[in-house]
């Protein structure tokens, strides 16, 4: 198997045009596995981690643009104060190996279901940089990025080169079920970002579909919904038909982990409860402010 160096980004398009057959790899805790058990042979490797710009992130005109190949230790670390969701996912992944080593860049490559990624950044409505030596640079709302089960948007010959999102200017909160608390994959889970400038609530729901997806009739219910000048209480009612829409968004299959009622009943649990935290949140922030 040939394995390809590339030092620079450029570099790194270059191959990937030349050598239709490569297989990224960044962090390799998908591809080492696959490799491993056989579920792959690719002609051969492109090694981005020598690609130093993948590694960093920089503000940018009031966004964050977080290189491919930033790793899961370092978004909690570095980022987690500003990325609250994210970060909340990124320490549920698999061990302090595999956040050592795996980024969100690799992530977005493997487009699993299951990603953890993937609900945060659907809520926070993140963007998706990808790049190929043809045709130059686009932009994928994640919400247009998953395509199938373990399928994404990028072309034959595009790298995913950064995620953008803008900062959180409101409580985001994500919650997974597991069949048990560390180095699982999980059951279902659910992303909740509350964008108060906007008046707008975002969400992002994982493992209950052929794709992570939003709940849009939840998210657009739940922005109309909140009192979010006055930030009364939220009315009971209003939560758990809130979690009746995220689960009416979901359309799980029965597998191993857990059968579709399960992972459904689960997600309308789950909606409530992060809306509750992120309620609690905002209007606590509001009672802080006054004294
Ligand atoms: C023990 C274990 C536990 C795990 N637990 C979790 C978990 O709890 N939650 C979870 O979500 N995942 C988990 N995973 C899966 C994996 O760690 C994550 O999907 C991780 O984000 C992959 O990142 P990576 O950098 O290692 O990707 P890699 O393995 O390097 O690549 C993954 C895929 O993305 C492609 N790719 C990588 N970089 C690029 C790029 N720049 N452009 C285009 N394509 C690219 C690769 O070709 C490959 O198809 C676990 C894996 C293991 C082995």
């Amino acid at each position: 198997m040939e394995f390809l160096r590339p030092m620079t980004w450029e570099d790194a398009l270059a191959a990937r045009a030349a050598h239709p057959g490569a297989l990224p790899v960044q962090g390799g805790t998908d591809v080492m596995v696959e490799i491993n058990f056989a579920a792959r042979r690719p002609d051969a490797l492109l090694d981005l981690n020598p690609v130093r710009e993948l590694a960093g992130w920089e503000p940018v005109d009031g966004r964050l643009r977080i290189g491919a190949g930033v790793t899961y230790a370092r978004l909690i670390e570095e980022l987690g104060d500003r990325l609250p969701g994210l970060a909340q996912a990124s320490r549920t992944v698999g061990s302090p190996q595999i956040r050592n080593r795996g980024t969100v860049g690799g992530n977005l490559g493997a487009a699993s279901p299951a990603g953890d990624s993937h609900p945060p950044l659907l809520a926070c409505g993140a963007e998706i940089e990808v790049a190929s030596a043809a045709r130059g640079t686009r932009m994928i709302p994640a919400a247009a990025f998953y395509t199938g089960v373990k399928r994404n948007a990028l072309e034959p010959d595009e790298l995913i080169r950064a995620v953008w999102t803008a900062p959180a200017t409101g409580p985001q909160y994500f919650s997974k079920i597991g069949t048990r608390n560390a180095m699982v994959i999980a059951v279902c889970s659910f992303a909740l970002a509350l964008h108060p400038e906007e008046r707008r609530a975002g969400t992002g729901v994982g493992s209950a579909a052929p794709t992570p997806r939003r709940a849009a009739s939840a998210e657009e219910f739940l922005s109309a919904e909140l009192d979010w000048d006055g930030r009364r209480p939220i009315d009971p009612g209003v939560a758990r038909r809130f979690g009746e829409l995220v689960r009416e968004a979901a359309a799980p299959i029965d597998d191993v982990r857990g059968t579709a009622g399960y992972r459904v009943h689960a997600l309308a649990v789950m909606a409530r409860r992060t809306l509750a935290w992120a309620w609690n949140d905002y209007a606590g922030e509001a009672g802080r402010e006054a004294s």
